[in-house]
């Protein structure tokens, strides 16, 4: 039952062959025997109360398609009821009181929550290793890492111990995750999710989306995710749409820009083989390979380093010890207290990057630095709309790698803060730009000490379209059969 998809256990569900309760005590038991601290918080009386309602919607045939399938969220969208820690010693015991509105989306939904995931203290890193609580493991191989930041919720999807997960992308932390663990994920074009209760990292960037299986699931949990919400001030107002309506169009023309940046020193052969595979696999399903070239790529990794830690600075500073979260046990006035709280409170990149977000909006760096970082971001988007968009546009789509190597062993960058940023740089520049990406599994790199580590395959679109990416993901996953793959 675990190893099946979103949308077959919906079918069980619906065809009373399973009841929600049934399913959720099949996933916590899972859970409860792994030991890959994918998972913060799990508290089986707060699932099981849902699963009973998701079941009572069953019976009385007030159900949708999503009723009574367990999700697990990642730890920075804040549920009434559980824990929520953003992965941080500031908030170790905060329990919020009320509701992300992706939460209450899903809860509408009638989907079952199995508890909250693991992440990279306030989303912050590519590895899962800044979490307060300790590194999340990678099914494929325990010396892994899982990725960034949502590695919680990449790996309890690979391990099947969730169906499904929220995630969030600033940087990549989609999408490098869900690359590096073997399973399926996409960031949406910003402003589609709610960034309400979702604890915010940097907030011209941060974007939520699903973590699942297939491309058609991610469609699915999509449906239910998006859609304008007043509480947040730079969430778009469209029409409601169908991100499956389009997964069985025929791919016959379609034409993918492979951008020449993507593919040159620093891409590890084994990725470079699998993506290239994978790209191989398009045109015999009727695609076109176009090169095309997103000059400013390199200058993404300045440029987002810049503008994230800023934004960061400005959003932690309402951690202070009066508000929420930690506050240091002995102090003198308060001055000391604030900065003996925030000292004990965040961790070391926690720290980096709020120095280093202050330092660039200071006065007399702000016109070097931020100002500067500002005027190369709006490039990067032209650099897209020049390959995706106009009368000359020369592509629907852009393929590449995802992460420049395979998962790396735990603690390999640890003390190499520069490393872990490097690792970001074909994630960023779609993050920068706004524009939706996913990632799909597409194949197997070795990993240094010879394990076997997954490879994803990078799909980018134009703004708001997200239909056209898991079209092309879902034809992808109809010809091979990467996505069902599952860890030892
Ligand atoms: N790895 C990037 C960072 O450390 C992206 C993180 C994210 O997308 N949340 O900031």
């Amino acid at each position: 039952m675990h190893k099946l998809t979103l949308k077959e256990l919906s079918a069980q569900l619906q065809a009373r062959k399973i009841s929600a309760t049934e399913l959720a005590t099949l996933f916590l038991d899972r859970i409860d025997a792994s030991d890959l601290n994918a998972f913060l918080h799990v508290d089986r009386e707060l699932t099981l109360a849902q699963a009973k309602v998701a079941d009572s919607r069953l019976s009385d045939n007030n159900a949708g398609q999503l009723t009574g399938v367990p999700i697990a969220h990642k730890d920075i969208f804040v549920t009434r009821g559980w824990r929520t820690t953003a992965g941080s010693r500031m908030l170790d015991n905060y329990v919020s009181p009320f509701d992300a509105t992706v939460v209450e989306q899903f809860n509408a939904a009638g989907m079952v929550t199995l508890g909250k995931l693991n992440c990279d203290e306030f989303a912050m890193g590519s590895g899962n290793e800044n979490s307060y609580f300790g590194p999340t493991l990678n099914p494929w191989d325990k010396r892994a890492v899982p990725g960034g930041s949502s590695g919680g919720s990449a790996a309890a999807v690979a391990a099947r111990l969730a169906p499904a997960a929220t995630a969030t992308d600033t940087g990549g932390s989609i999408r490098q995750p869900a690359s590096l663990c073997g399973v399926t994920g996409i960031k949406p074009t910003y402003g589609s999710v709610s960034r309400y209760g979702m604890i915010a990292f940097a907030s011209s960037l941060d974007q939520g989306g699903p973590i699942a299986k297939t491309a058609e699931d991610c469609g699915l949990l999509l449906n239910a995710m998006t859609g304008f919400d007043e509480r947040d001030s730079t969430s778009l107002q469209r029409p409601k749409e169908d991100f499956t309506r389009s997964l069985n169009d025929s791919l016959q023309g379609l034409r993918i820009g492979v951008p020449k940046e993507f593919f040159g020193a620093g891409l590890a052969a084994d990725v470079e083989a699998a993506v290239r595979a994978a790209l191989s696999e398009f045109e015999k399903l009727g695609a076109k390979l176009v090169e095309i070239s997103l000059p400013k790529t390199e200058l993404s990794i300045p440029v987002y380093y810049v503008i994230a830690p800023a934004e960061a600075s400005s959003n932690l500073s309402r951690f202070d010890g009066v508000r929420y979260g930690h506050r240091a046990a002995d102090y003198g006035n308060l001055d000391d207290m604030y900065r003996k709280s925030r000292a004990e409170g965040f961790g070391e990149e926690v720290k980096r990057r709020i120095l280093v977000g202050s330092y660039v909006l200071s006065h007399g760096y702000y016109d070097a630095y931020y100002l500067q970082a500002q005027k190369i971001r709006r490039l990067i988007a032209q650099d897209f709309q020049n390959a995706l968009a106009g009368a000359n546009r020369q592509c629907d789509v852009i393929m590449g790698p995802v992460s420049p190597t395979v998962a790396w062993d735990l603690g390999d960058k640890t003390n190499d803060p520069v490393a872990n940023y490097l690792a970001d740089i074909f994630t960023l520049s779609t993050s920068l730009a706004g524009l939706p990406g996913m990632s799909i599994p597409c194949g197997f790199g070795q990993g240094e000490k010879n394990g076997k580590r997954p490879v994803g395959l990078q799909i980018i679109g134009n703004y708001f379209d997200e239909a056209r990416l898991l079209n092309v993901a879902h034809q992808f996953q109809q010809a091979t059969d990467w996505h069902l793959r599952e860890p030892a």
